[in-house]
């Protein structure tokens, strides 16, 4: 029986392995973890994460096919595939800091692996990581192996899985990329994890290239998915000035096949533990590569980011004559995207900390953040693109997290809708009207709400990159 072990049982680590021990009943599959209370979290009912179709995957193989373990050691040196997704954060200090990605975890994994393998083994880079990371994670390998006659073949296999749809990104992807190299070696351990993504992928969509394409693959995919975001919102910027709806210029811009329609709403910004992050190091890696245009350009995307965050906040304050020191302000959503619990790089850290400067009184629901989540992340400080430290202003007393929109938005002066939520669709906005102070706004962060409907109850609305009076 093949052995497959994954090293870090993470937002990438945990689906990805559920759904491949699904598919793929004949392999053993046991992902494991430095934290004792995220495996805990996976071997009970409540799992350390929420992703729409999860529960029922792990569920059906669980402890037949699928194991998870802290005894990293054992699994690693049992096992014929050990995928690495450990987390690869930005670097906070040192050399590159604020840019470059902190390799810290995976080099540990890496060497734990050449300590404990007794037999050769096939090392996947899962997590995202620069290009030409393969090259050092060889030196680690072979370096502290040496004496064993133990081989190793490094693949690169990024994971393209969005967080809130993972589930069906793992079951139908557009791609699996498996970068190796070209020796036979090399081809045999390209064809090993073919072979087992054959289960259910079909081969046409198994994409085989060298390592650096797969490892730079990654990057450059995250890049052109926040550049898009951040095209769109510098356009909901003029259509806000000029009276064009983004909506429509989305839609009309989108009918063009060589541009398509996905990826395209205009929005308060983009979040996410990823884009910001991949693109920071994209940054770092043109400038070492003497590059400065090439980084200058993918700048600009946090820069616009960043921007609509700000503008965002502004306008919240500008509409409310100004000031906001002492007003309620209720925050529906806090998560950086619908479907999921994750708030790394929420745009809500940052619209929350500007309106709490402001003196703002916040009150926060989120159907999955929880309240200790949104306290700290509502008190740390953080880094902008240009590694410059943004400390975190929120005054905490000022805010408070509560469990429902109705509570949220009760004698608030205006509501900022910061996550696309569905439940917020279908509010009772007329019961909501009632029971704020008047004049009510509503600031539409994502463009979910009925404006139409509710400027007939009587709200104020702003929606990002519409007319006011649309
Ligand atoms: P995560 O922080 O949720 O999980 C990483 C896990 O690795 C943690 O549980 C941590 O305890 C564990 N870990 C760290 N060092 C370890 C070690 N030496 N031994 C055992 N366990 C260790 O991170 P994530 O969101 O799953 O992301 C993992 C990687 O995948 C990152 O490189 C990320 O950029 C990439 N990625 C993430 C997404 C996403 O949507 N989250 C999508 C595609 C790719």
């Amino acid at each position: 029986m093949v052995k497959i072990c994954c090293i870090g049982a993470g937002y990438v680590g945990g689906p990805t392995m559920a759904v491949m021990a699904l598919k793929c009943p004949e392999i053993q599959v046991t992902v494991v973890d430095i934290s004792e209370p995220r495996i805990n979290a996976w071997n009970s009912d409540t799992l350390p994460i929420y992703e729409p179709g999860l529960d029922d995957v792990v569920k059906q193989c669980r402890d037949k096919n699928l194991f998870f373990s802290t005894d990293v050691e054992r699994h690693v040196s049992e096992s014929d595939i050990v995928f690495v997704s450990v987390n690869t954060p930005t670097k906070t200090q040192g050399l590159g800091a604020g840019k470059a990605a902190d390799l810290t975890y995976w080099e540990s994994a890496a060497r734990m692996i050449a300590d404990v393998s007794r037999s050769s083994k096939i090392v996947v880079e899962k997590s995202t990581v620069p290009v030409r990371t393969a090259e050092a994670i060889e030196k680690i390998l072979t370096h502290n192996n040496n004496s064993r006659g133990v081989e190793f073949q490094i693949l690169s296999n990024p994971e393209f899985l969005a967080e809130g749809t993972a589930i069906n990104d793992l079951y139908t992807p557009d791609r699996v990329l498996i970068g190796g190299r070209g020796s036979p070696g090399g081809q045999k351990a390209v064809k090993a994890l073919r072979d087992v993504y054959a289960h259910w992928v079909p081969l046409e969509r198994i994409i085989c290239t060298n390592l650096w394409s797969a490892e730079l693959s990654k990057l450059a995919a995250n890049a052109f998915l926040a550049q898009r975001i951040s095209s769109v919102n510098a356009m909901s910027a003029l259509c806000e000035a000029t009276g064009a709806d983004v909506s429509q210029v989305a839609h009309a811009v989108g009918t063009d096949s060589r541009i398509g329609p996905k990826f395209l709403n205009a929005s308060v910004g983009f979040g996410g533990s990823c884009f910001q992050k991949d693109i920071l190091n994209l940054i770092y890696i043109c400038e070492c590569n003497g590059l400065p245009e090439a980084a200058s350009y993918w700048k600009q995307v946090i820069k616009v980011n960043d921007y609509q965050k700000t503008r965002f906040a502004n306008r919240v304050v500008s509409s409310m004559f100004n000031t906001v020191s002492g007003k309620k302000i209720a925050i529906l959503g806090f998560a950086f995207k619908k479907d999921t619990g994750d708030t790394r790089e929420t745009p809500a850290i940052d619209v929350c900390n500007r309106l709490v400067a402001d003196m703002a009184k916040l009150s926060i629901y989120d159907p999955r953040v929880l309240e200790e989540q949104i306290r700290k992340d509502l008190s740390v400080a953080r880094f902008d693109w240009n590694h410059h430290q943004i400390k975190a202003e929120g005054m905490l007393e000022q805010v408070s997290v509560v469990s429902d929109a109705y509570v949220a938005t009760k004698d608030a002066h205006g509501i900022c809708v910061l996550t696309e939520w569905d439940e917020f669709k279908s509010l009772d906005f007329e019961r909501i009207f009632e029971n704020m102070r008047k004049p009510a706004f509503v600031f539409d962060g994502r463009n979910v709400v009925d404006a139409v409907k509710l400027r007939e109850i009587g709200f104020i609305v702003y929606s990002i990159g519409k007319p006011l009076d649309s």
